[in-house]
């Protein structure tokens, strides 16, 4: 047996046939799955691995699980049974149901579309299966067999499949935390344990052996956090309970086991007992805060519930206190290059526009931590702090009791601070605090609702503010957009034909890169948990008020009269910016025009014909 995993490991690029006897030796000797900690120490090539040892026992070899007829699948195969012996149902035979009731292409993360399900009669008539297909990616694991033949009254037939797939599977199939759910179904009565909370932080990683509301609730947080969540919504239906995340911007439902509408109550009560909220009070919204912690790092939750006719409504949001830094925002070197000398600057307010959810913060957040030295004191004003920043002040907004970005800004000003944040530039008394103390020393850092860099200006003057103040205490406008980063594992090159190209000013080959676009793979793949999708980045472009623009600001100069002249200038649009982040590879030009816009002029600036 050993010499087969051998064998399979260096067919499947095992470097080091040294260190991989070592290690099939030992996990053998402890009597641990080699399949298991082969894959783990990702020496070798799953897939090629898996396939390789399927060929030698003579075992069929599954690329692509879809199970078929998933209700009567679970049935017969429990969550408890699949999630702990982590075989996947695939099928029952011979079961044939009509075509219209087989469920088509496989099922992609982020839908949020039903399974096809065959109705009951349509089963029925069906008939009994006589076997059911069972997926494994260890066929050496005999406890699991053994197990399994006991529970399940039908002849199993085995078929091997890569581990990631069938653990993905096994997810979709039963839904997040389906193993812990039955349990907690089999022994409802009398569970209080959700009820306790000791802890003032909730350690995520250490779940008891013992299934209960608290270890289901805690698989929903970990496996939001695990995929990048930056929120989780627990929404109560008619007939179900939904649970949904936000990844890279976008909603995904999250497979839920599918009687879970029966914990409703208790999974609600839950998380309201780990915010710290007012379990009796189920007719009024609340908020609260929720401490987690996960390998060591620190979660801060923000907690709200909205009542709602179907139930009380959950929405949770995973501020990670990450480290920011300017180098994590990947700027290109132009807008790198001009951020650097803006931040040397002792005073003057630079501005970051883009609608909500651009990303604004993370920038912001940046900015600050380069400045965040013993040297300089940084005081800011937020609605809310979302991330807190070691060494700096910062100060939340209370409009209940008149505590708003002018009254928090008057009196940070008092404070003597070096650098100044307010969260929003809301209104002209905040505009011109905010250029008062630019103009008295400070370098003041802000947010505007607007498109774009140019259209910030002019968003100050209809604000109200005199145009000579604009042009004397604003530097810059630095506007943002967030794309989703192409996962670099499954990405398709695509191409596109020269009119195309220049309709939308897509760069000639001569404006650098080596020409390869590449699009989203809707399939996606293992390694971005098949949504093609690996987070997101930011898009800039930044609008210096040279001397020239200053000048046309002065003389209340059109937007667009202001946008040719910064483009002469040097200006480069955002569309520009993110073409470039194209010819890396990093995002597809659809995304790119999703979020930013362009004139006639500035395709003929931009992309010559050749
Ligand atoms: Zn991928």
């Amino acid at each position: 047996m050993k010499a087969l995993f051998f064998e399979a490991a260096k067919a499947s690029g095992l470097e080091n046939e040294e260190i991989g006897q070592k290690l099939i030796e030992t996990s053998a000797r402890q009597g641990r799955s080699v399949i298991d900690d082969l894959l783990d120490s990702k020496l070798i090539n799953e897939e090629d691995f898996l396939r390789q040892v399927a060929a030698t026992l003579g075992l069929p070899y599954e690329p692509d699980l879809k199970p078929r007829h998933s209700r009567k699948l679970r049935d017969v195969c429990g969550a408890q049974l699949a999630l702990r012996h982590r075989v996947l149902p695939l099928s029952l035979g011979p079961m044939e149901l009509p075509p219209e009731y087989i469920e088509g292409e496989e099922r992609p993360a982020a839908s949020s579309l039903p399974d096809v399900e065959a109705p009951p009669d349509a089963e029925e008539a069906a008939g009994k299966p006589d076997r059911i297909i069972l997926a494994t990616y260890d066929p050496f694991n005999l406890l699991s067999k053994q197990a399994t033949s006991q529970a399940i009254d039908l002849p199993i037939e085995w078929r091997m499949a890569s581990r990631t797939r069938v653990l993905h599977g096994i997810q979709k199939l039963y839904g997040v935390g389906a193993d812990t759910f039955e349990q907690i179904l089999a022994g409802r009565e009398g569970d209080t344990s959700f009820m306790d909370m000791k802890e003032e932080v909730n350690v995520l990683d250490e779940d008891d052996e013992e299934a209960s509301v608290v270890k289901f609730v805690n698989t929903i947080l970990r496996q939001a956090l695990q995929q990048r969540a930056t929120d989780i919504h627990v929404e109560p239906l008619e007939n179900n309970l939904r649970v949904r995340y936000r990844i890279d911007g976008r909603l995904q439902e999250v497979p839920v086991p599918e009687n879970i509408k029966a914990l409703q109550s208790m999974v609600i009560a839950r998380l309201k007992i780990m915010a710290r909220l007012d379990i009796a009070e189920r007719r009024l919204p609340q908020d609260g805060r929720i401490g987690l912690e996960l390998e060591g790092n620190s979660i801060d939750v923000r907690v709200a519930t909205i009542p709602t006719v179907e139930g009380e409504q959950v929405s949770l949001r995973l501020l990670n206190q990450e480290k920011f830094s300017i180098q994590k925002l990947g700027l290109e070197p132009h807008v790198r290059s001009t951020i650097d000398s803006l931040l040397k600057m002792s005073n003057g307010i630079i501005l970051i526009t883009g609608p909500t959810g651009s990303g604004k913060s993370t920038s912001l957040y940046a900015f600050l931590s380069e400045l965040n030295t013993p040297f300089r004191r940084i005081v800011t004003v937020e609605d809310p702090v979302e991330n807190k920043l070691e060494g700096v002040m910062q100060i939340a907004v209370k409009p209940e009791i008149n505590l708003t970005f002018a009254a928090g800004l008057r009196s940070i000003l008092r404070a003597d601070p070096n650098v100044v944040m307010v969260g929003e530039m809301r209104d002209l008394e905040t505009a011109e605090i905010a250029i008062r103390a630019a103009l008295t020393g400070h370098l003041v850092f802000s947010t505007l609702h607007t498109n774009d860099a140019i259209a910030g200006i002019t968003r100050l003057v209809d604000m109200g503010v005199e145009p000579f103040l604009v042009s004397a205490s604003v530097r810059a406008f630095l506007a943002q957009r967030l794309v989703r980063r192409l996962c670099k594992k499954c990405r398709l090159p695509v191409s596109h034909d020269r009119e195309y190209l220049d309709s939308i000013g897509f760069p000639t080959p001569k404006h650098g890169g080596n020409g390869q676009i590449h699009m989203i793979n809707t399939r996606g793949c293992d390694h971005c948990n098949h949504t093609g999708i690996l987070g997101r980045l930011a898009i800039y472009e930044i609008a210096v008020l040279t001397q020239g623009v200053q000048d046309l600001v002065v003389k209340r100069a059109t937007e667009s009269d202001i946008r040719a002249k910064a483009i002469e200038e040097g200006f480069i649009p955002m569309r520009q910016y993110g073409f470039k982040k194209v010819l890396d590879g990093e995002t597809s030009i659809e995304e790119v025009i999703s979020v930013t816009t362009m004139d006639m002029k500035m395709i003929e600036d931009f992309a010559p014909t050749p």
